[in-house]
């Protein structure tokens, strides 16, 4: 079959297989270069939105995801002193869970039955506006369109001069997933939070459960999770015992740091940038990958509209002010969940309490969840034809 052109991806992670698949279905012919020796996906488990499974029926991976994964009909946050505060988030649309293993598997399953090929053990080191992929092995690989999807210390986008800002947000997570028991929640993922410190327990599959353990980096007892440090938690949360006590002492789960991405831009002539490497944002909204993915969607549709330097400046005029807002809300709820005054924690249940019902307030905040791009009916260009030609010519 005649393909529309060649692309080349540098990172097999979530946004790089989902954008390989959203191309090469819709008849490009597309390469990704995995550095690591064997296709695989760090952490535990993940929230995904309906703007995520929108993005996985598009790409015919969203069968295998919900085979694998659980569906939530109801996300709870609870106080300090085990309070209900709120159990609305997921107003409209579906929320699945899953192990991150299983997402992975079903991304590389879905982009290789388009025809992507996926190269292991292919570090990248860089890439330019003209369209070239640079491999650390000193190959030049010349495409119709590049794409970094190599994450927050994407080679890429420092070799396009695209970083604006790289902050480490000193807040972050432990993750684990524990074998499932009957004592743990069913079709429900419990979120509850303790001074600053928040649990997560996450039924993800019929086998796992997923554990989050977020707090602050200065949290000297609260970041040690190899060896697990089970008492510190326990005593924050003793109504998840049960689920602590799961944790092995030397758990395969580790420390995750929060970092935000923010950029100049996501592209220049024929290089664009996806993913954590565009945005990486804190994940107390559970969206960074969600949107990642229906971005990885949108740029598949406007490379459908228009030729490869046109397409890019469409998409990033649509798509980059809604993740700046991600990234603002994800930020906000992050301060009010781990940096809120010790002392004020009842006046936090009760602001927590009556945002929850207010349904503009809920809506604003999650906005991202019901929203997916459709390039396909067409945005206009508004972006002004010298900016469009000097964007071009990178
Ligand atoms: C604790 C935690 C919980 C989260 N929970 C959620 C959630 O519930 N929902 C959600 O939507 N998001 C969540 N996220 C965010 C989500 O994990 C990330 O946004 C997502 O994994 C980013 O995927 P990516 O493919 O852009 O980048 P990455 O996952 O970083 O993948 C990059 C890939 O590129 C490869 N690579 C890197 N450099 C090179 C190179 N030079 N050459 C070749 N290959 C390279 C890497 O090996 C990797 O395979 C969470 C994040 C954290 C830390």
């Amino acid at each position: 079959m005649a393909t529309r052109g060649h692309i080349e991806i540098a990172g097999a992670g979530l946004s790089g297989l989902t954008a390989a698949a959203a191309l090469a279905s819709r008849g490009w012919s597309v390469r990704v270069h995995e550095r690591g020796r064997e296709l695989r996906e760090i952490g535990a488990g993940i929230y995904l939105w309906e703007n995520a499974l929108r993005a996985l029926e598009a790409v015919g991976a969203y069968d295998e995801v919900a085979a694998n994964g659980e569906r939530i009909n109801s996300p709870e946050l609870r106080d300090h002193r085990h309070r209900l505060l709120q159990r609305e988030w997921l107003r409209d649309g579906r929320l699945y869970t899953i192990p991150r293993r299983s997402l992975h598997t079903a991304l590389v399953n879905a982009a290789r039955n388009v025809g992507v090929d996926i190269v292991t053990s292919s570090p990248v080191a860089g890439a330019s506006s003209t369209g070239t992929l640079e491999l650390v092995n000193g190959e030049s690989l010349t495409a119709d369109l590049v794409v970094g999807a190599d994450g927050v210390h994407s080679r890429v986008r420092e070799a396009l001069g695209l970083t604006s800002k790289i902050v480490n947000l000193h807040d972050g997570c432990g993750r684990h997933l524990i074998p499932r028991t009957a004592e743990d929640p069913v079709n429900v993922a419990m979120e509850e939070w303790s001074g600053g410190r928040r649990i997560g327990v996450v039924p993800s599959s019929p086998e796992w459960t997923y554990i989050f353990l977020c707090c602050p980096e200065s949290d000297l007892e609260g970041v040690q999770q190899r060896p697990f440090n089970r008492d510190t938690w326990l005593e924050s949360f003793p109504n998840f015992r049960s689920q602590l006590e799961r944790i092995p002492d030397l758990p395969e789960g580790r420390w995750a740091a929060f970092y935000d991405v923010t950029t100049s831009g996501w592209y220049r002539g024929r290089a664009a940038i996806i993913g954590d490497a565009a945005h990486a944002m804190s994940p107390n909204l559970g969206q960074a990958a969600c949107i990642a993915m229906a971005n990885s969607v949108a740029l598949a549709q406007a490379l459908d509209r228009y030729e490869p330097a046109t397409a890019l400046a469409v998409w990033e005029q649509s798509e980059l002010p809604v993740v700046r807002r991600v990234q603002r809300y994800s930020r906000l709820y992050g301060k009010v969940g781990t940096r809120w005054p010790a002392r004020l924690l009842d006046a936090r249940s009760a602001l927590i309490w009556s945002l929850a019902r207010a349904k503009p307030v809920q809506r604003r905040i999650q906005f991202a969840a019901g929203y997916f791009p459709s390039l396909d009916s067409g945005p206009r260009i508004t972006i002004g034809p010298a900016e469009l030609a000097a964007r071009q010519a990178g």
